[in-house]
């Protein structure tokens, strides 16, 4: 995460002379240094000298575009900065924007003020100036006001860091697909060509056989290593060795075979295993548990929304999840979602230590897969929907309660959730439901739906919240006014 610069650009002109811009400075490598030194700001800041002409804008804005290292760039306007200057570099500018309004004092300091304060201190004006041409060019961006020192402000721009930082993943992500989409299934499925445009993924198939001649090759003795692995972080709850050993054999192919290729997610298709003895269950769950995305059954939209938002808290501990919305509890005042899937659930999400136990599996017609069996954690969490509108890309992000499982359920051996969907399950499926959103979504808890609509906004995507206040005939006409801007009115 620390690896992730942003570059931080602060606005001013020549009108003043130097020694205020020595001023404008200083102040700024202060601010800097405070935001570095704050757990808040996930990723390094960077400081450059003030800007104070169009050329000097521009060649920022360049050289910000051109450095991998950087997600993002932040600007502030210490002093009024005239903002035609800044049509050049803003039109070029190819990272995340976010445009800070703030000043380095607090109060006005009532006895001292003086028109050369005034002269050095001019955000008040200086960044609505700025504000306008943003707005002008229609900018993507986001806009954060407040005092530097204050801790919200500084989550504030926390949040907008990591979703910058998951956008520069989504920039060099490459899907890896096992097998094609699950036949008929329409939601899984979409416009690659789209998905690489919007959002930088490169999304390439290959066949099960490719994937069999890794499995086949992989040794015995890398099967013990990879045994051992295991034990560090589950329970075996199970005698058929031979069924786990399996699993451990398709987890060192699939990821050998994504590590040679750059791939950091991919998906499986039950319908597609050929000679594949197991559908991977263990194999996948472990890869999520080492932060590459998955999706099941040809998904290849969650498989790189469960590695982007892995990405955005790498840094965090919370747990993020390939997840199915799977069984309705309707009891009266107790509603809730029972998430899940037949064996893909990561163990980041997991409350104890995950088990390995062997079951049938009455899909795929092959061996029964091991699979790892754990509750989730209850706590606030966000579930996160991608789909393909024909026009456009729709992200669909709804806030939900994870709640304790003080049920067993001996017959069903798959890890799962238990959620309350805000603001209560009735309007959340029927909101989610007019949006289109998919069956199969990510779970996160480290992830926040503002980070999300951050993403959106840097993506140019659609983005729409089902929240605590969500009432249903305003959410559908929202989705109606969204039809109008993104082109299906
Ligand atoms: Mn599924």
């Amino acid at each position: 995460m620390k690896q992730n610069k942003f570059y931080f650009v602060v606005g001013s002109q020549h009108l003043y002379g130097p020694e205020t811009l020595q001023m404008v400075d200083a102040d700024a490598k202060t601010m800097v240094d405070g935001f570095n030194a704050d757990a808040n700001i996930p990723c390094e800041i960077v400081f450059l000298p003030c800007v104070k002409t169009s050329s000097e804008i521009a060649d920022v804005m360049n050289k910000a575009n051109n450095d991998s290292a950087c997600a993002g760039v932040i600007c502030w306007m210490h002093t009024f900065s005239p903002s035609k200057m800044w049509i050049k570099g803003l039109s070029m500018l190819q990272k995340p924007y976010l445009h800070l309004n703030t000043q380095f004092n607090r109060d006005i300091p009532w006895s001292t003020i003086d028109m050369d304060f005034m002269n050095l201190n001019q955000s008040a004006h200086g960044d609505r100036e700025h504000g306008y041409i943003t707005a002008r060019l229609n900018k993507a961006r986001k806009v954060i006001a407040g005092h530097w020192e204050n801790a919200d402000f500084r989550k504030e721009i926390g949040v907008w860091m990591r979703a910058a930082v998951g956008y520069k993943e989504s920039q060099s992500l490459r899907c890896l697909r096992i097998s094609d989409n699950m036949r008929s299934v329409a939601v899984t499925d979409g416009d690659k060509v789209e998905a690489q445009y919007r959002l930088g993924w490169e999304i390439e198939h290959y066949g099960v056989g490719d994937i069999i001649n890794y499995v086949e090759q992989v040794t015995e003795a890398e099967i013990d290593t990879q045994i051992e692995e295991y034990k560090k972080y589950y329970t075996f709850a199970t005698d058929n060795m031979d069924a786990v050993r399996y699993q451990a054999r398709e987890e060192i192919a699939v990821k050998r075979f994504m590590d040679e290729r750059g791939f950091t997610a991919f998906h499986t298709n039950f319908e597609d295993l050929q000679g594949l003895r197991q559908l991977p269950g263990l194999a996948s769950q472990d890869l999520m548990r080492l932060g590459y995305g998955f999706g099941a059954e040809g998904d290849w939209k969650v498989a790189a929304m469960t590695r982007i938002l892995k990405a955005m808290t790498a840094d965090l501990n919370g747990g993020t999840a390939f997840m199915e919305d799977y069984t309705y509890h309707f009891e009266p005042g107790n509603e809730m979602i029972m998430g899940a899937h037949m064996l893909e659930v990561c163990p980041t999400i997991a409350q104890t230590k995950p088990e390995i136990q062997v079951h049938p599996l009455g899909i795929g017609g092959r061996e029964d897969p091991a699979r790892l069996v754990f509750k989730a954690k209850p706590g606030a969490a966000i579930v996160v929907s991608l789909v393909d509108m024909g026009t456009h890309l729709r992200m669909i992000v709804n806030d939900i309660e994870c709640v304790e499982q003080i049920n067993d359920m001996p017959k069903l051996p798959v890890s799962g959730v238990l959620w309350k969907p805000m603001p209560n399950l009735k309007t959340s499926a029927e909101a989610w439901i007019y949006a289109g959103g998919a069956h199969h979504s990510v779970l996160s808890y480290d992830v926040t739906a503002e980070m999300m609509r951050d993403f959106a906004e840097m993506a140019g995507i659609e983005f729409v919240h089902i929240n605590k206040d969500t009432k249903i005939a305003d959410f559908r006409r929202e989705l109606q006014y969204n039809a109008v801007i993104f082109g299906r009115g």
